[in-house]
């Protein structure tokens, strides 16, 4: 017994460890399938040992717990979780429960989508709460994250006084995938599925973010209304739907179990044509009536369940790391694998992200590893599987080198990601090329996407001093462009030789290095060569540069083949120095601009440059020490602030005047 009482302690705890992780982190350790295993074995031995189940294990409570960082929120009524079916059986015996109570109900069966549930409240028909489950009975105050959610409606069709309903917010496996190469390209980690991605863009302090990602709901349950009367399921949707919200179309009633059954095989097989991911599907008694007698456990109600599909996990052999380059200059492994048909197609590679995940998760050249397809879509490697090793497998080291053009891989403090730093790197050439002619850097106007494609696959740029002794009749072969386009394109990078050392620091792309530093640092160290001898004390030393920005660019400048290319630069003609005022002082030397509205004569980027050209600083929010508010069209709450801390306000003519006297 007592070692009865350890396992049961061991799977407890291990349980606990992959709900932390995976409701408070949104960053799960094992699979779906795995976790509920271990919840299946957990119950099982509760079930035979009755008198070892204590209030706090897991299978008597609601998994989850709200972020500190958010404001708690107390649900009116418990937000539960759903008992598991996973066969034909299974459903029969929750028919047989239900029977007892009502036996000539019918279910609606609904999708079971895999996002996270959220909470609305609407008052005379305006949405003025959204919270998320948390533990069930104290969520998180997700209400800014959720008005972005463009299907979410910000008011309903009736002014009901009060309206209480929940719903799943989810991420649709297209934006799933788009936004982990995104993140991938950043160098960040990348999520393990779409529900957890849809986790971390919703439980955010900073409601841009979660606009920033595709995020959609489905809504298909009523926790509280007034002055209407709802006594189904089937009801609730149709008056849900009525109401504006997103309800999902392929929920139906079905008169019987069986036919419950036949919904949840046709969606197992059709899963992977669904815009979004689904686990299963939720089975509801459709009648409201019975649903106080059938009552609820510690942690799910007694007249629903959730039927969850097979999870589709195939073993195969690692055989082989692939490393390849991103267009960014990411050095990211994919693993070459032992073909297997899985989710509906044949799968032999997949890609790893990091070398980190690859120590983190032990994997070994040789290995037998399990698989599925993250989101229903991207192969993955939940974990080898060593048990089965033989002894042969290799240990996977991360290279030392660009498998490209051998410059040194380079990784940045607190980013998982190995770069390849050469700016002129064939992997990266094309985005080099794009980022060095793009406005804030080079600004090499017509030299954009399409171009920069046409000159490196022609074979007219191998690196990016090349674009320096283009002549026009080469440019004119490419398709598309006449001989008078081509003579543009040879002014404007002619024209681009006399840009401002800033510039040209901004164009190199290198990592923390924006518009706005490299106009800080060439205030200070206004010759490129002297980046060269530049240490990192003297850095840190300017004020703005922070340890992140000056490990970069030493790294950046000590790597050969950059200066070499830098070189190239030179020898073409470029500007390579700032012409700084002496004295330091400039005509706005001093001041600092908040903008608000929008300008007719120029853009926000072009006006602030202007401000920073003539020494000025611009910023985005009004504070005391704001001088000048410039105010444009329809200005926003910025103006409204600026009046209250007395701020200067400016109006556009005077700024044109005023650009006009400097010559700008
Ligand atoms: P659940 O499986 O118990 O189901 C309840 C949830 O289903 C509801 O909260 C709701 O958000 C959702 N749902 C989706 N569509 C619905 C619909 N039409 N009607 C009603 N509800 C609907 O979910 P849970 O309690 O959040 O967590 C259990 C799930 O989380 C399992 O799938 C489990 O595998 C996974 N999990 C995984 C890990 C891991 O480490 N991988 C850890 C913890 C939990």
């Amino acid at each position: 017994m007592l070692e009865i009482k350890a396992q049961i302690e061991n799977l407890r705890d291990e349980i606990r460890k992959h709900e932390y992780q995976y409701y408070v982190l949104d960053d799960p350790l094992v699979s779906d399938a795995e976790y509920d295993a271990l919840v299946r074995e957990l119950t099982r031995l509760e079930k035979k040992y009755p008198e070892l189940v204590s209030l706090d294990s897991p299978t008597q409570r609601v998994g989850g717990k709200a972020l500190e960082v958010l404001q708690p929120v107390r649900h009116r009524s418990t937000l539960l979780s759903l008992d598991n079916a996973f066969s034909l059986a299974d459903l029969h015996d929750f028919d047989r429960r239900i029977k007892k109570v009502d036996d000539s109900s019918g279910y609606m069966a609904e999708l079971k989508i895999d996002g996270l549930t959220v909470a609305l409240i609407y008052e005379d028909g305006i949405l003025i709460r959204a919270a998320t489950r948390g533990d069930g009975t104290i969520g998180e105050d997700v209400t800014l994250n959720v008005r972005t959610i463009k299907s979410i409606p910000l008011r309903l069709k009736q002014p009901l006084p009060r309206l209480e309903v929940r719903g799943e917010v989810y991420l649709p496996k297209n934006d799933f995938v788009r936004l982990n190469q995104e993140r991938e390209e950043r160098g960040e980690r990348v999520f393990a599925n779409p529900r957890n991605a849809a986790a971390g863009s919703l439980r955010q302090q900073d409601p841009g973010v979660t606009a920033g990602r595709a995020l959609a709901a489905f809504i298909y349950d009523i926790t509280y209304i007034e002055g209407v009367a709802i006594e189904t399921q089937q009801e609730t949707l149709a008056f849900l739907l009525a109401q504006g919200f997103p309800v999902n179309q392929e929920a139906s009633y079905c008169e019987n179990i069986e036919e419950v059954y036949d919904y949840c095989q046709r969606f197992e097989e059709r899963r992977h044509t669904l815009p979004y991911e689904i686990d299963g599907v939720v089975v509801k008694l459709n009648p409201f009536g019975p649903r106080q007698e059938l009552g609820q456990t510690a942690k799910s109600p007694r007249w629903a369940i959730a039927y969850k599909f097979l999870a589709e996990e195939k073993e195969t052999r690692l055989l082989d790391i692939e490393i390849n380059v991103g267009r960014t200059g990411i050095i990211a492994p994919t693993a070459i694998m032992e073909p297997v048909s899985l989710a509906g197609t044949t799968v032999s590679r997949a890609s790893l992200h990091n070398f980190d995940l690859i120590k983190d998760k032990d994997i070994r050249l040789g290995d037998l590893v399990l698989l599925h397809k993250a989101g229903d879509i991207i192969p993955e490697i939940i974990r080898p599987l060593p048990e089965k090793r033989n002894g042969d497998e290799q240990i996977i080291m991360p290279p030392e080198n660009c498998p490209v053009c051998a410059s040194r891989a380079v990784r940045f403090d607190g980013e998982v990601a190995l770069r390849c730093e050469n700016i002129n790197c064939p992997a990266r050439l094309k985005e080099s090329l794009i980022f060095f002619a793009s406005r804030p850097a080079m600004d090499i106007e017509g030299m954009g996407p399409a171009l920069v494609e046409q000159l490196v696959e022609r074979g007219l740029v191998g690196e990016i001093a090349d674009i320096y002794s283009l002549h026009g009749e080469a440019l004119a072969k490419i398709e598309r462009m006449g001989s008078k386009s081509a003579q543009n394109i040879i002014n404007a990078i002619e024209a681009s030789k006399k840009r401002p050392l800033h510039r040209l620091l901004t164009a190199l792309g290198i990592r923390h290095i924006g518009a706005k530093t490299a106009r800080i640092l060439t205030r200070e160290i206004n010759n490129l060569e002297d980046f060269y001898q530049v240490t990192e004390e003297q850095l840190l030393n300017i004020s703005e540069v922070g340890p992140k920005m000056a490990d970069s660019l030493l790294s950046f400048f000590a790597e050969s083949r950059n200066r070499a290319g830098l070189e190239r630069l030179k020898l073409a003609g470029l500007n390579m120095s700032e012409e700084n005022d002496d004295t330091g002082e400039q005509p706005l030397s001093g001041k600092t601009f908040v903008l608000s509205g929008a300008m007719k004569a120029m853009g926000r980027q072009e006006a602030s440059e202007k401000i920073e050209a003539l020494g000025g600083k611009t910023s985005g929010s009004v504070s005391k020490k704001t001088s000048y508010l410039l105010l444009g069209d329809e200005p926003g709450s910025k103006y409204d602030k600026a009046v209250q801390l007395g701020v200067t306000i400016m109006q556009e003519d005077e700024f044109l005047a005023l650009l006009q006297k400097y010559g700008k």
